[in-house]
């Protein structure tokens, strides 16, 4: 998406901060089916339905139990596929600082 749109919402590194956090709170593990493979962050409330980012918010699911949320193909990348960027990029993020 390059749509340049002045919205109120997290930087990417502070997501990708979030993002973690969740996935700690979760034990790395879908919250429905207790998979451990294709995590993704799913908003309970939608960002379009005044839902925000944060943590009471967002909870891990896998690809196929957020599929089944939204009823739809999801779009999103798995976090570990987001997460593993990060790292690439030289680790800049500290976790532990937040
Ligand atoms: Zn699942």
């Amino acid at each position: 998406m390059l749509r340049k749109v002045k919205r109120i919402k997290l930087g990417k590194q502070i997501y990708r901060r979030l993002m973690k956090r969740v996935l700690e709170r979760d034990g790395w593990r879908c919250r429905k089916c207790g998979s451990l493979e294709n995590l993704q962050i799913h908003h309970k409330i939608k960002r379009s339905q005044q839902g925000n980012d944060s943590l009471d918010n967002l909870v891990t699911l896998c690809a196929y139990c957020h599929l089944a949320e939204h009823g739809q193909l999801g779009y999103e990348k798995s976090a570990a596929e987001v997460l593993e960027k990060t790292v690439k990029r030289g680790r800049r993020l500290h976790w532990s600082s937040l």
